[in-house]
């Protein structure tokens, strides 16, 4: 075992503190990574303040991990001590279910173990949960370890862990390229980097956000067109224009406002995780015979994929770095919608 410093809260309604914990021993697969940044995703906040329910404490987020491997396993294969390699939101899956052979260990039939709140398997230690990346350092069986292609730094790759696959997986499910018409609902830390990929995939990318306020950094990134979604006339003029949109809102939105939007056989993809269930009339549904779906993350390999793609194409995120001991003000700034584009936690001030 080796103990690393770590950025806890102990209840729903508390700070970040401080704290001292334990990553396992290195089992013969097993990799220590000596963690350099850590994203700030939205998930982090909905899991400390318990808004999805049954978040264990003291709690340690942080899934858009990026650093350097310190050591390794006695039949680790895939990475060697100095290797740049990332972490994202998955660390274990059974290996043998259905998703698991197709490489979408997000789906795993046997249930996935998360980075962070997620019982740990028996076979590692008994008993607790996964404690993240909010930390000097992190143990991670070989396979959930990705390798972060020389080119992009490990400070503004440490989003794609998150974001960067939770948009890139949608994006090449539904075909997003040369001759669709792609829309993202907002223009945060998912949004930002989903607007990057779609346009380097060659699609026509429309950001619809609450106002236009970030409408020059959105033309910046990529996209085509821009829209305040708080102005009525958005709806009528843009009704039945897209093949895809892609909604990355964390806060309830009316959804068959958007609905209609799609042209025939478009999909409308939920990526925020609201608290509130969506409502939809099945008339919204029928005409056009639109879809309504979902994506969580991406599996491994389509990770690497997209680190990859990001390498070639120059995309990394638009990023704020902070010290450890700022991460409460940038939740209270995130919840804002005051970031431009990803908070980033610098684990050298830890
Ligand atoms: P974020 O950085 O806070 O971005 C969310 C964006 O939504 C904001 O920038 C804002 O964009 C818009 N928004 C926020 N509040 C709004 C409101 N009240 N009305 C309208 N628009 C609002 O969050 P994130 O890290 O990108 O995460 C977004 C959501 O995705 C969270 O619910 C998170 O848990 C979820 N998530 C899902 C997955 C998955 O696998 N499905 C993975 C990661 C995260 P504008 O200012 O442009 O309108
Ligand atoms: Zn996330």
């Amino acid at each position: 075992m080796s103990t690393a410093t770590a950025y806890a809260v102990s209840a729903p309604d508390a700070a970040f503190e401080k704290i001292a914990i334990e990553r396992r021993e290195l089992g013969p697969y097993d990799v220590l990574i000596d963690v350099k940044y850590a994203g700030i995703c939205h998930s982090d906040i909905h899991t400390a303040r318990n808004e999805w329910r049954g978040t264990a404490y003291p709690c340690v987020p942080g899934h858009e991990i990026a650093g350097i491997v310190a050591a390794v396993g006695s039949e680790v294969t895939r990475h060697r001590v100095g290797d740049r390699v990332g972490v994202g939101c998955l660390v274990g899956s059974c290996g043998h279910c259905d998703p698991c052979l197709a490489g979408e260990q997000q789906y795993c039939e046997n249930g996935a173990v998360w980075t962070y709140n997620s019982p740990v398997p028996a076979e590692q230690q008994a008993g607790g949960r996964t404690l993240g990346g909010y930390a000097t350092q992190i143990v991670v069986t070989e396979s959930f370890v990705l390798a972060i292609p020389e080119g992009i730094g490990l400070d503004v790759a440490a989003p794609l862990l998150c974001a960067g696959i939770t948009l890139f997986s949608p994006l090449r499910h539904w075909h997003a390229g040369p001759g669709k018409r792609v829309a993202i609902i907002g223009m945060g830390g998912l949004g930002h980097i989903g607007v990057k990929i779609a346009a380097a995939m060659g699609a026509e990318v429309t950001v619809l956000s609450h106002s236009l306020s970030k409408q020059e950094d959105g033309l910046r990134f990529g996209a085509h067109h821009y829209y305040a979604t708080g102005d009525r006339d958005t709806f009528k003029k843009l009704r039945g224009s897209f093949d895809l949109i892609i909604n990355t809102v964390s806060a309830d939105l009316p959804i068959e406002d958007y609905l209609k939007l799609l042209r025939l056989d478009g999909s409308l993809v939920a990526l925020g995780l609201p608290e509130q269930p969506y409502s939809v009339r099945a008339s919204a549904l029928a005409g056009l015979r639109r879809s309504l779906s979902g994506s969580m993350i991406g599996g491994i390999p389509q990770t690497q994929e997209m680190l990859d793609f990001c390498a070639e194409h120059g995309i990394g995120a638009e990023i704020e770095v902070i010290a450890a001991d700022r991460i409460d003000e940038a939740y209270e700034r995130v919840i804002a919608s005051d970031v431009r584009y990803r908070f980033v936690i610098d684990a050298a001030t830890m």
